[in-house]
């Protein structure tokens, strides 16, 4: 006999709270407007908040020193500074770092909690923080391990910015905080995360405005402070939502083009059965703001003669003439029980120096963190067990 467990009943209530992280400023003000204060005072006071959640990173009301004590116990009742858990931190041997975190929804308190992952690159010039936007993804991109994990959930628009405060905590970004000594390189005097990327778990645009809220708040001139040049989105080709990202957001863009021929394409990104390529790249031409001072990068990952013959390669700089445009050749990543193969050094340098020719410098990804599972597409929050076979691969990608 089947027995359903009424989860609801058998779970006590716990109460509903709203995040402050992750609101706007007209958010935040009518958050404040219920505790019967002036609009001038709501504006001093949303300045303050903005401040201390942003710019210095505190997760507690009570260290909000200039707001007074009788306001601080009236934001603790209603509102929460909602971080994640750090199930796991993990330090690559090539100094990436790779967190699993654990979100519970304030406003949904009796739902399971979600785990997201969330990677930092570290380079001697830049520090790129590569943010998930979903947990999981409704698109079944056959190369990535992220498509293997249906759509759990969309993340909010505070889970997303608050990838960008976890790892500046961990990294000792914020006032007062202390770098770890293992893995972080930026020179001194940069922050530790210079860049954020929006290439993490999950397709950005299939959660347009949360993730446009994010990185807006990653943006804004008095918080985190990230310029707009520094913040980048990819998307598997979403084509109705390309123009709106440029307009509403003025962010860089990325495309996962992976295949100059649709019935490759078709195989590789479904996606583009919806949105052919002829229907991206017009939307590409299109990218408010295009310049050759803001290009559009095109990632291709490599993949053994699937897309990596000469004639691809030709076809691509073809495909792409008069776009003001970067391409990314990406080594493929192996995950456990991936069909393909990265395609060998020998071809991966060979398609690349036809794209050099075209006038496309360093066009090359150099991998990281493959060791710990951080690369492209290897992201996944479920953990699974590596066959030795998996592991080979790894070890002879390196
Ligand atoms: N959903 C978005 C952003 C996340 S994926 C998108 O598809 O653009 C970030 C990048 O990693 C994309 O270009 C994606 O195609 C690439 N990628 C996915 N799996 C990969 C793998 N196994 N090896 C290398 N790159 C991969
Ligand atoms: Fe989703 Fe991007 Fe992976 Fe495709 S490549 S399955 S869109 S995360």
């Amino acid at each position: 006999m089947a027995v359903t467990l009424d989860l609801a009943a058998a779970t006590p209530a716990v109460a509903k709270k709203q995040s402050l992280i992750g609101m706007d400023r007209v958010q935040l003000s009518e958050a404040l407007a219920s505790f019967g204060l002036t609009e001038k005072q709501i504006r001093m006071r949303v300045s303050q908040l903005w401040n201390w959640l942003y710019v210095n990173g505190v997760t507690d009301f009570d260290d909000m020193l200039n707001i007074s004590k009788g306001l601080r116990e009236q934001l603790k009742e209603k509102f929460v500074l909602n971080r994640p858990e750090i199930v796991s931190e993990q330090v690559s041997s090539d100094g990436t770092r790779k967190w699993l975190f654990r979100f519970t929804d304030p406003e949904q308190p009796n739902m399971p909690p979600v785990d997201v992952e969330t990677v930092y690159i570290p380079e001697e010039d830049r520090g790129t923080l590569c943010v998930s936007s979903q947990v999981g993804c409704t698109l079944t991109c056959t190369f990535c391990h992220t498509g293997t994990q249906k759509l759990v959930r969309n993340l909010t628009a505070g889970e997303i910015v608050s990838q960008v405060l976890m790892a500046r905590e961990r990294l000792g970004d914020f006032p007062g905080g202390t770098r770890p000594t293992d893995g972080v390189v930026p020179k001194k005097g940069l922050r530790t995360i210079t860049n954020v990327v929006m290439m993490g778990m999950g397709e950005p645009l299939y959660n347009y405005e949360h993730v446009k809220q994010a990185m807006l708040l990653m943006s804004d001139g008095e918080g985190i402070s990230l310029s707009k040049r520094r913040i980048t989105l990819s998307t598997s080709g979403v084509v109705p939502f390309i123009e709106k990202v440029g307009e509403e957001t003025g962010v860089m863009l990325a495309i996962s083009l992976h295949a100059v021929r649709d019935e490759l394409r078709d195989i590789l990104v479904p996606i583009n059965k919806k949105y052919p390529l002829e229907q991206l790249l017009q939307a590409c031409r299109d990218y408010p703001g295009l310049s050759n001072a803001k290009r559009i990068t095109f990632e291709y990952v490599m993949l053994k003669g699937i897309n990596d013959s000469i004639a691809d390669a030709k076809a691509l700089v073809k495909m792409l003439d008069g776009i003001p445009a970067k391409i990314n050749l990406i080594p493929f990543n192996p995950w456990p029980g991936s069909e393909y193969e990265c395609s060998s050094w020998a071809q991966i340098e060979k398609f690349a120096d036809v794209v050099n020719i075209a006038g496309y410098a360093s066009p090359v990804r150099t991998p990281r963190g493959r060791d710990i599972f951080a690369a492209c597409g290897q992201l996944k929050s479920e953990t699974e067990r590596m066959t030795k076979k998996d592991r080979d691969a790894i070890t002879a990608a390196h």
